[in-house]
């Protein structure tokens, strides 16, 4: 007798987004910074600017439109 039941079929994990693509550096990257605006920044592009972008290191100041994203609070 051949059981060839109970095959776990093979899961594709749906991403709800496509990757993020960075609005510094173009790239593809799987996490960016987001604002409400719709600006990304990847996580290398905000570790080069956040002198520029943020004075506190709690909330950084978007380019586009001026508006304060908090850090971990996406
Ligand atoms: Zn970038
Ligand atoms: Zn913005």
């Amino acid at each position: 007798m051949n059981d060839t039941a109970n095959q776990p079929a093979s899961r594709s994990r749906r991403r709800l987004k496509g990757p993020k693509v960075c609005h510094c550096c173009s790239k593809e990257v799987p996490f960016c910074w987001s604002c409400r605006c719709g600006f990304l920044i990847c996580q290398e592009c905000m570790n080069e600017n956040v002198w520029g972008m943020s004075c506190n290191g709690i909330t950084w100041q978007c380019p586009d439109c001026g508006g304060q994203n908090g850090f971990g609070n996406q």
